[in-house]
């Protein structure tokens, strides 16, 4: 019988409602949820591993590397086949970027969560467990990078978000689609990620910013990552990669004065390019020496930029954890 971890680490998946603040809390632990995942003694064996019992809004970039370290630490074992996390799924798609892009490992490893409690009905956690644990079992999701499952879909954690406030089917692939299904437990792909990376860093830089443009935004909050000593920036800026032209001048003394500034578009779906040559435009700041950052959303290219400047002081090296492949470096 093939042996998987489960990663418990709070969200949803472990809430129910508490009377007296009538609202959902974190409560359950792993063992008490695995309880729920009936039958999955048939598949696999499972070792249970109360990592944490957090909502996901309290998760920060450092408990991400914490659960990245003690995730390698399980995969190095030979009786372990792959590793389910269970998280909340507000910044699961941050953390899961960030285990994809910190972990090598041919082993599955594949996050999940549950968008309803279980005081709910139609609490989809143990769903969304046993699919995981069929996932992590399955020879087909091997190298296949981590991935995240839910509402029997498989997304590559490089390429999903969560797109819908309250759907069970919440975590959507912008442009793309779905790796891959969970049907009847059975794993099946329909396609490759391609763009998978790994930045080898023990540690994650905390002094990156995130900045979202708006109409008739100025520069103040680009002024305040400057004054904060910020050592990177990501700027959210509009359609294809355009600020408004009150942000273009502190823009352009962030990255005088060595700051790694990525671009990256507020719209859902298509990535980032020098198109336009008005000020603020996308040519505009790609001259200034701002760097693209494809279609990934504003907190995804967050986590890249903090891991990528814990690796590396050179601003050429971040460019090219960013372009390489994409734009002409
Ligand atoms: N607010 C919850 C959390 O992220 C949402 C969830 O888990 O679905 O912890």
């Amino acid at each position: 019988m093939k042996k998987v971890a489960v990663v418990f680490n709070g969200g949803t998946i472990s809430m129910k409602v508490d009377p007296r603040v009538q609202a959902a809390v974190p409560s359950l632990s792993g063992e008490e949820i695995m309880a729920m995942v009936t039958g999955i003694e048939k598949y696999a064996e499972i070792e249970s591993h109360n990592f944490s019992n957090v909502p996901s809004p309290h998760v920060t970039p450092l408990d991400m590397m914490d659960l990245s370290k003690y995730i390698k630490d399980l995969l190095k074992r030979d009786d372990i086949v792959g590793v389910v996390v269970t998280h909340g799924t507000d910044s699961l798609e941050e953390t899961a970027y960030l285990l994809d892009l910190t972990i090598k490992s041919e082993k599955p490893v594949v996050v999940t969560g549950a968008m309803r409690s279980s005081s709910e009905l139609g609490y989809d956690g143990p769903a969304n467990l046993s699919a995981s644990i069929c996932t992590a079992i399955s020879d087909e999701a091997r190298g296949k990078g981590v991935l995240v499952c839910m509402n029997g879909e498989l997304n590559s954690a490089s390429e999903v978000t969560k797109a819908n406030s309250m759907s069970l089917s919440a975590f959507q692939s912008p442009s793309f689609g779905p790796v891959g299904i969970v049907d009847n437990n059975q794993v099946i792909f329909y396609r490759e990620s391609l763009n998978r990376q790994y930045i080898n860093t023990e540690n994650i830089e905390t002094k990156v910013s995130l900045v979202k443009c708006v109409s008739g935004m100025d520069s103040k909050f680009i002024d305040f990552c400057i004054t904060e000593g910020d050592r990177g920036i990501v700027i959210e800026g509009m359609g294809r990669g355009n600020v408004p032209p009150a942000m273009v001048e502190s823009i352009r003394t962030a990255v005088d004065k060595g700051m790694a500034v990525v671009l990256v578009s507020r719209c859902y779906e298509g990535r980032v390019l020098d198109t336009y040559g008005y000020t603020g435009g996308g040519k505009n700041l790609r001259n200034l020496g701002v760097i693209f950052g494809d279609n990934l959303p504003g907190q995804k290219a967050r986590i890249k930029l903090m891991l990528a400047l814990a690796h590396t002081d050179n601003l050429g090296e971040v460019k090219e954890i960013f372009e390489k492949g994409l734009y002409l470096v």
